[in-house]
């Protein structure tokens, strides 16, 4: 009996011992977090989408009152947000650039061509895993959704074996660049309303082979683009995002048929791109 009473007092003493040396860490060792971060995290919009580059709302709320990162970081939240914290904190704000993901691809199944049956499930990366992609244009949408599963706001859609972004419903989080095998995906100021929606390097007769709607690289687009807003590289022309391109002349010329506007031009396509 006598043993069984001396462990258990022996236990009891040293949990005993270390609750009181928690206790005291506690009281003397512990780093009270800074009460702002909580009222910035309220601040933020909750999307939680990792589009500023941390973990959450809260992560990027930390970074900001603990190490003045930039207010301007998230998409979501907008110029409002930024302003808002940046009152909050005493801070000079900073416009926040609203922006707004597109696919760099309008091959849809009507237009591109698929080399082969693919069977396998349903994510694009598996499916560029497979003997680099069912597509014939090794460079194209694969449609099969990986964008649109994680797209937190449902703005991405699957129509005819093409990724579309609604533009009204992006709030930009980057998650869909991330996925896409093909790096399809890209940014940019919502603002922008003239797209080259193709990203094949190839050249003309190769893309002409695979797809009806690619860059030939003919270069006539880059003759009608306002100043440098559409420059080439190499056989593909890429828009100057940080240049206004506003000439919608150059939807009607390119014979690649791949220049697409949200105004005039082909509404459709590319209110949906
Ligand atoms: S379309 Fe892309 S960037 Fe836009 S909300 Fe969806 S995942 Fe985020
Ligand atoms: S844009 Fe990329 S991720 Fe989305 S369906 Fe096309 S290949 Fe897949």
């Amino acid at each position: 009996m006598e043993p069984i009473i001396t462990s258990t007092l022996c236990v009891g003493g040293i949990g005993l011992a270390s609750a009181a040396a928690l206790a005291v860490a506690e009281k003397y060792l512990s780093v009270k977090e800074d009460p702002r971060i909580n009222k910035v995290t309220e601040m933020l919009p909750g999307a939680n989408c990792g589009g500023c580059g941390y973990a959450g709302c809260a992560d990027y709320a930390r970074k900001i009152v603990n190490d003045n990162v930039d207010l301007t970081l998230c998409a979501p939240g907008g110029s409002e947000c930024a302003a808002a914290i940046a009152a909050f904190l005493g801070r000079a704000a900073g416009a926040v650039e609203k922006r707004v993901a597109i696919v760099l691809c309008c091959g849809d199944d009507t237009e591109a061509v698929r080399r082969a049956a693919y069977n396998g499930i349903t994510d694009c990366a598996a499916a560029q895993a497979t003997a680099g992609g069912d597509k014939g244009c090794t460079y194209g949408c694969l449609g099969y959704g990986s964008c649109a599963r994680v797209c937190p706001v449902d703005a991405i859609a699957i129509v005819n074996g093409l990724a579309k972004v609604d533009k009204t419903r992006c709030i930009a989080c980057g998650k869909c660049v991330d996925v896409c095998p093909r790096k399809l995906i890209k940014l940019v100021p919502a603002a922008a309303e003239i797209h080259v929606l193709c990203s094949s390097k190839d050249k003309g007769p190769a893309v002409k082979k695979v797809c009806g709607t690619g860059c030939i690289g003919c270069r006539i687009c880059t003759k009608f683009a306002d100043d440098g807003a559409i420059v080439m590289d190499g056989f593909l022309a890429v828009v100057d995002y940080t240049k206004r391109l506003t000439n919608e002349e150059v939807v009607a010329k390119c014979p690649g048929h791949c220049i697409r506007s949200d105004g005039a031009g082909n509404k459709e396509t590319a209110a949906a791109s």
